[in-house]
């Protein structure tokens, strides 16, 4: 798969710091999806016709909520909610529809019911799974995600003063560390994938090393021997390494 360019938001990502670029970025994205979301996008047919589609997950449910834009927010959960219950009735049937089979009287017909009613909960089952994980946001932020990492993985082979940036970095954390490792595997040939390999994991081992001092060095200072040593960048490395092992801000 090949994916479009996309250097400035990567750059200044880059000089924005921290313990992960891409989370950089997909913070910014997420917060610019549930402004549009709430915004002009309310009105736009194509995007009300896959709200009521899919609908959101329950993390961004619960920051359109919080954004304050109740009508907005109560049009698109409406209409959404029509189409979701045509569907889930439509399942519902079926399935109840098999299990009145059962209470039919030939043995044929109690064994086939009962076949069919298993396999239809359990699509049934699976299906309500899926509608309370999918949500358009998550699949919107995937595919800006993908083409961030893939122009982070295209700067680095080919600019210089981007590799150098790259270099003094501290990694990523681990949700886009796998993200960018699987974008390499999709996009670049064997020998890159080897070389870009070379570059990031010491970059994560001597970023997880630092991060693990501070966080010691964090620790120490609520024994009261060590309360008057300076903690200087080690006082926020609780939310730092929160963010490095998941790719959540804790503010
Ligand atoms: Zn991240
Ligand atoms: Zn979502």
């Amino acid at each position: 798969m090949k994916y479009h360019i996309d250097t400035i938001p990567v750059w200044d990502a880059y000089h924005q710091g921290g313990e992960c670029p891409l989370c950089n970025l997909e913070n910014r994205l997420e917060k610019s999806y549930v402004d549009s979301f709430l915004g002009a996008s309310v009105m736009e047919p194509d995007t009300r016709i896959e709200v009521n589609k899919t609908g959101f997950c329950p993390h961004h449910f619960k920051l359109l909520y919080d954004a304050q834009n109740r009508l907005g927010l109560a049009l698109m959960t409406h209409t959404h909610l029509k189409e979701f219950m045509e569907k889930f009735e439509q399942r519902c049937n079926a399935v109840l529809k098999t299990s009145k089979a059962r209470s039919a009287f030939a043995l044929s017909s109690i064994i086939r019911g009962k076949k069919d009613m298993q396999q239809l909960t359990a699509e049934l089952e699976e299906w309500l799974t899926v509608q309370h994980h999918q949500c358009i946001i998550c699949n919107r932020m995937s595919n800006t995600m993908n083409r961030y990492a893939y122009t982070i993985l295209y700067l680095w082979d080919t600019d210089k003063e981007f590799k150098k940036a790259f270099e003094s970095s501290k990694g990523f954390c681990l949700k886009h560390l796998t993200l960018t490792i699987k974008i390499a595997r999709e996009t670049l040939p064997a020998h890159k994938q080897a070389l870009w390999l070379a570059d990031v994991i010491p970059l994560q081992i001597k970023s997880f090393h630092n991060l693990e001092q501070e966080l010691y060095q964090f620790i120490n200072k609520f024994d009261y021997r060590n309360q008057n040593k300076p903690l200087g960048s080690a006082k926020n490395s609780l939310p730092r390494t929160i963010q490095k092992l998941t790719g959540k801000f804790m503010d």
